[in-house]
């Protein structure tokens, strides 16, 4: 966008020049995947090109790979395979986690977390010995507002030292080409990703699901993915997505260039202002998340304010037609309002430069200047 700073990668990030190429390679093509001529031959093996590429990012095998219109519906699959039973999930979940969770069995039980954004390890377990036992247990491997990593390894084995079935999910939109994915690591049986949140296309994503996992077949009708997710594969948009997490994949110790980035950054700010706060600052977080507040200051007042210097970010709270609710992420931390209301979302990635970042604290002081006298003490 022309010379605007773009540092909203956690809403989408700009797409790979190697997703772009991919893509209209496949867009010059014609043919359905499913059909047995040379066409439709060509259409399949960009496809199962990109399963590879894809299990490669998360560390899995090609088999477990299922492709989808995103991690919403990856998610929505998995929530839909567990209605009417009981389901744990995190407070701090997307909302295609949060609203899906509400058909299982007691509506939407959801785990605390600390100040700090990260599972409330003694609530989970107490969660856990209280009445019957889960059926799938439901947590975002990196959340989208904060960044803040949670330990899916760590708190799996502990659920199922509990109860040795319980199903894991995992929603890894914001985790995948930030940190090293392994699957198998990570002890889940499932796990949602998106394509744009890697520099790949809009409306694809993927759901990975281990051997044991329940099948989670949310379309029926034809017998696209082998029978996991009906509907004519978007070619085109699966090949993008495919070279995004090569590309990613490739690039993965280059990530961690923007955590020097982020710290540049949140010094400058709290250098030029002590009363901001650095939510989640003290967990382990992916490089490329600030979320940034000032007391009192609203969030909304700061976006607009911003945008009109040329940078474009994203407020902590959840915008929905035209009104700022405050974020269920931030209330989940136990932050109060005047925080959680003035909370911004810095978020980098690939094409990010220190250029930017300078751009970003240059009209970040400046706004600072012209309403400093309006932070709360
Ligand atoms: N989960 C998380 C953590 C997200 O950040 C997002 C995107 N905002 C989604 C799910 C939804 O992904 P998609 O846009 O692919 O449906």
């Amino acid at each position: 966008m022309g010379e605007t700073v773009y540092l909203d990668y956690n809403a989408t990030a700009p797409l790979r020049p190697a997703a772009r190429d991919a893509m209209l390679r496949a867009m010059g093509q014609t043919g359905n995947a499913s059909s047995i001529h040379g066409y439709g031959r060509a259409a399949r093996a960009d496809i199962e090109r990109a399963r590879e590429q894809v299990a490669a990012l998360c560390g899995t095998v090609p088999a477990q790979v299922t492709f989808t219109s995103g991690a919403t519906e990856s998610n929505n699959a998995v929530l839909h395979v567990f209605r009417g039973e009981r389901v744990l999930v995190s407070s701090i979940e997307h909302p295609s986690v949060l609203e899906t969770a509400a058909a299982c069995e007691n509506g939407v039980e959801k785990i605390a977390v600390t100040g700090d954004g990260v599972i409330d390890v003694r609530a989970f377990d107490a969660m856990l010995r209280q009445g019957p036992p889960p059926a799938l247990i439901s947590i975002m491997l990196v959340n989208n507002e904060t960044g803040v990593i949670q330990p899916v390894g760590d708190l799996a084995r502990i659920a199922r030292a509990i109860h040795p079935r319980v199903f894991i999910h995992t929603d890894a939109a914001q985790a995948a080409g930030r940190v090293a994915i392994d699957f198998g690591a990570l002890q889940a049986d499932y796990m949602s990703l998106s394509a744009h949140k890697i520099g790949g296309p809009q409306g694809v994503g993927a759901l990975i699901a281990a051997p044991g996992a329940r099948p989670a077949r949310f379309l029926l009708g034809g017998g696209q993915e082998k029978r996991q997710r009906a509907g004519t594969e978007n070619v085109a948009g699966i090949a993008g997505f495919g070279a995004a997490a090569e590309d990613a994949l490739a690039k993965l110790d280059d990530y961690a260039r923007l955590s020097d980035l982020r710290d540049r950054l949140e010094q400058s700010i709290l250098q030029t202002e002590p009363r901001a706060r650095v939510i989640g600052a003290n967990a382990p977080r992916v490089a490329n998340t600030s979320c940034i507040a000032l007391p009192g200051l609203p969030a909304e007042t700061q976006l607009m304010a911003l945008d009109l210097a040329g940078v474009a970010v994203s407020s902590g709270s959840a915008c929905s037609s035209g009104t700022v609710k405050a974020s269920h992420v931030l209330q989940a931390m136990g932050l109060p309002a005047a925080i959680a209301g003035g909370a911004l979302r810095v978020s980098s990635g690939w094409a990010t430069m220190p250029g930017d970042i300078e751009r970003f604290v240059a009209a970040w002081r400046a706004m600072h200047g012209r309403m400093k006298d309006r932070i709360a003490p």
